[in-house]
């Protein structure tokens, strides 16, 4: 499971050890269990980006098209500066 919402101004992120100021959007998921409570790890979206490059260019360059058409998806892949696996080169 995985989502995103507002920081409180607690949590730190999983990627730069930095606290996520309040107010900020924040990437969450669910890393299974600890003590029988749900353990959800934060990250800014940049550094959940630079941690699992691969994995979300992927997804966003793969996947995206395939939902939305490549003629839509092609913008926000060029504005991500998203290259590698993608097919509108780079
Ligand atoms: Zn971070």
């Amino acid at each position: 499971m995985i989502g995103v919402d507002v920081s409180k101004g607690r949590g730190k992120c999983r990627g730069c050890k930095q606290r996520i100021a309040k107010g900020e959007k924040r990437f969450w998921y669910l890393g299974g269990e600890y003590y029988g409570r749900p353990n959800i790890y934060y990250w800014h979206p940049k550094c959940f980006l630079e941690h699992n490059r691969k994995v979300v260019i992927d997804i966003i360059t793969v996947f995206l098209p395939l939902l939305i058409g490549d003629e839509a998806a092609k913008p926000i892949i060029i504005a991500l500066n998203l290259t590698g696996s993608n097919h509108f080169g780079g």
